[in-house]
């Protein structure tokens, strides 16, 4: 799942598909070729751009043609059946292309390594080396190990790894958006979620090396950065201790601590032509000092991922999510208070959790139509192995059932998404050029602060342009815009 990508309007089977990005070519003439092909979140296309600059540094250019490679990674998705499925039917794919060309490596990475190593490895024999997403820096060894005949397994799972020192080589980028990696893995124990057991304990990045990875795609003529983390306004950093729990218990003994709103800050400050998002907040964790400083700084964007899985209390009890209902909505009102009407707030929503009722849906729907979310994440439950739910909670909800909720889901954030694009119509906003619209070479496709993507004709604008426009027609998906000036002061 794509957190940033706008998948407002969606079909119940698109709300379960993969989405996935191969790496594009580039040739610097080295001798051997990667290609990496990755699933699931924006957690996990950073994590391939430390990988190929790993394998950069061991004698790799990327390519986009996995029959041209030398070394194949996939880089995998656990978080639903779906996504683990669709690997395993690309694994057999590249199968095919080993036999024709033997000495190709076929690596696994990611979320799907620790549960799947003893399978794809020495049962089924289908790939050479499986590495965890905290074992990247082992890559160029098992690598050539397995050149060897060797088969090579590394799926230890760090409580300090955060790639600080590594720069990321940009895959797939537009030149003017990036995504910065703050913090790995996950304390909380969502009762759906696989992420604490596939990517470990939660660990922050150095907030400085963060500054000056933005610093850096500043200076390379990015315009954008948006700070990544499962649970970002968790975020924790001393230099003594960078691990969560750790920091917690010495609180004491650590100095100069650096919490999300002070890093927020941080990296607000490197240029106020330089745009931060950041993904994801925590309702139970989301503080009134970080909506202060979101509201401090024009060029923080007015917009928060603030997943609310289900609008039901008892169902969140079950979920573990730590919230109920109640204290979802005051976080909604104190963004309402702090940042306004126009702040962009989206949410994940999943259909069908064990023992849900249809009442209990209804609060969903319900809820959706109290906070108007300007998009949705949606997906129907499933059941992960090894999880708190898969444990506990029978699986009970009939798979048809599940559809049809998040089918009403789906509906209920297309009616919103239109009635809060509504409100956009005629009013100014700032958008920052991405690249051409998909539809046409004679339109341009920029993002305002809340998120949302605003269509203008590409006459005199280019991409990395700030552009001041007016809002003049919506849909439910997009804006149109008519330009009133392009790249104005910005203080
Ligand atoms: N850390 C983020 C948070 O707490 O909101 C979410 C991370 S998870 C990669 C993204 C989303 O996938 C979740 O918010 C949830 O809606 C969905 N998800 C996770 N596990 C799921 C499961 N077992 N079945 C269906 N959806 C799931
Ligand atoms: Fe999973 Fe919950 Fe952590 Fe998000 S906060 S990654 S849903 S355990």
């Amino acid at each position: 799942m794509d957190l940033i990508k706008d998948i407002d309007i969606i079909s119940v089977e698109e709300a379960q598909a993969c989405d996935f990005k191969t790496t594009a070519d580039e040739n610097t003439g080295k001798t051997k070729k990667l290609y990496i092909e990755s699933y699931g979140c924006q957690m996990n296309f950073s994590d391939s751009e430390i990988v190929a600059s790993i394998m950069k540094e061991n004698g790799f250019d990327t390519t986009s043609d996995f029959e041209q490679a030398d070394v194949i990674f996939l880089n995998t998705c656990s978080i639903r059946e779906k996504a683990e499925l669709t690997v395993r039917k690309r694994l057999s794919q590249f199968q095919k292309a080993k036999k024709n060309k033997p000495e190709l490596t076929i690596g696994v990475l990611g979320c799907m390594a620790e549960r799947l190593k003893e399978n794809l490895l020495t049962e089924e024999k289908i790939v050479d080396v499986v590495v965890g997403p905290d074992a990247y820096r082992d890559l160029p060894n098992l690598i050539s190990a397995a050149e060897d005949g060797e088969k090579g397994v590394n799926t230890f799972l760090s409580r300090e790894e955060t790639y600080a020192d590594i720069a990321p080589v940009r895959l797939n980028s537009n030149g003017v958006t990036a995504f910065i990696s703050i913090m790995r893995g996950c304390d909380n124990m969502c009762s759906f979620c696989v992420v604490p057991f596939t990517r470990g304990r939660e660990r922050s990045r150095d907030p400085y090396s963060i500054v000056a990875e933005a610093k850096d795609l500043f200076e390379n003529g990015y315009k954008e950065v948006t700070l990544l983390g499962q649970n970002v306004d968790s975020y924790k950093w001393s230099p003594e201790e960078n691990n969560k729990a750790r920091l917690n218990k010495k609180e004491e003994e650590v100095t100069q601590v650096v919490n999300f709103a002070n890093l927020l800050e941080m990296v607000a400050r490197v240029s106020p032509y330089l745009r931060v998002r950041f993904s994801t907040s925590h309702p139970k964790d989301i503080t009134d000092e970080v909506l202060h400083t979101i509201k401090k700084y024009d060029n923080i964007c007015k917009y928060i991922h603030l997943p609310v899985q289900s609008g039901n209390s008892r169902v969140l009890d079950l979920m573990n999510r730590t919230y109920d209902r109640e204290w979802y909505l005051n976080r909604v009102q104190a963004i309402r208070e702090i940042l306004g009407e126009e702040c962009g707030i989206s949410s994940d929503m999943i259909a069908g959790f064990c023992t849900e009722t249809e009442e209990e849906h209804q609060d969903t729907l319900s809820l959706m139509d109290i906070v108007k979310y300007d998009f949705s994440y949606m997906f129907y439950y499933s059941e992960r192995p090894g999880t708190l739910a898969a444990k506990k909670y029978a699986d009970d909800i009939p798979l048809e059932t599940k559809k049809r909720r998040l089918a009403e889901i789906i509906s209920k954030q297309s009616e919103l998404s239109f009635e809060r694009n509504k409100l956009d119509l005629h009013q100014e906003q700032l958008i920052l050029i991405e690249g051409f619209s998909k539809k046409s070479d004679q339109q341009l496709k920029g993002r305002n602060s809340a998120n949302k993507v605003v269509i203008i004709p590409a006459d005199q604008v280019k991409k990395g342009d700030y552009v001041r426009v007016r809002i003049t027609e919506v849909s439910q998906a997009t804006l149109f815009g008519e330009v009133l000036e392009v790249n104005p002061v910005l203080a």
